[in-house]
């Protein structure tokens, strides 16, 4: 094991295990103090009691914790697993947040496209009343489901840029690359030369949000596919990099 002069840390083991039997308080064996010390980093609609992500306050050091329970006729066994992430673990573990991120991003986009299409059909479509109404409630739902995904998408950045920035760095320099490499690309394909014009002009002002969102700012950004169109392809690229 490698020696950390960290105050914390060098009072952890690279895995450390609780036990707790009920009704014999004299075999529990409880993790040591310092493992309170650590910091959870909050992922919303995770088990935490069954499983999270500690970080130290003082090293960023990650590790994992995991609790499990197990009854027996003459009382119930709790054990506690507490494990030091290596660098590489650690980078997967960003890289899988990244890309759950992205999903709900994507979701979002996407539920904001059908709303704005059913918007469109109810302009332009010339719709009987019995169509319109019914596309007017589909175009509701479609807003209403978009704008919980983006809270919830709000709430989990923030809670990132307190406990784990490194996700959002991962996602956001995915993001970046992607509208650098389409920046400096002869051409970005488009269906004329128009086309072309607009997609330098997204990618242009889509790069700058991607570059402040590890730090502050709104979570979601959309991404303009009409005008982008291998964008996606592209991303998947860079958040699969292994
Ligand atoms: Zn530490």
């Amino acid at each position: 094991m490698t020696h950390t002069p960290c105050p914390i840390c060098s009072q952890l083991k690279d895995v450390e295990t609780s036990f707790y039997k009920y009704g014999w308080p004299e075999h529990d064996s409880p993790l040591p103090a310092a493992a309170a010390s650590l910091v959870i980093v909050d992922v919303i609609g995770e088990d935490r009691e069954r499983f999270h992500l500690r970080r130290c306050p003082s090293c960023a050091s990650l590790y994992t914790y995991q609790f499990s329970y197990d009854y027996y006729v003459n009382g119930s066994e709790d054990e506690e697993v507490l494990t030091r992430l290596a660098p590489a673990e650690a980078l997967t573990y960003f890289r899988q947040h990244a890309q759950q991120l992205e999903a709900l991003r994507q979701e979002i986009d996407n539920l904001q496209g059908a709303a704005g299409s059913l918007g469109d059909y109810l302009d332009r479509g010339c719709p009987s009343p019995a169509e319109a109404e019914a596309s007017f409630e589909q175009m509701q739902a479609h807003r209403q489901a978009a704008d919980l995904a983006r809270q919830r998408l709000q709430a989990q950045v923030d809670a990132f840029r307190q406990t784990c920035p490194e996700i959002l760095q991962v996602w956001a320099e995915a993001h970046s690359r992607v509208c650098q490499s389409l920046l400096a690309a002869d051409s970005i394909p488009g269906a004329s030369p128009l086309d072309e014009d607009v997609a330098r002009y997204v990618a242009q002002s889509t790069l700058p949000a991607w570059q402040a969102l590890p730090q502050a700012g709104e979570a979601f950004i959309a991404i303009n596919t009409a005008y982008l169109s291998d964008y996606l392809e592209r991303l998947q690229a860079e958040l699969t990099i292994g």
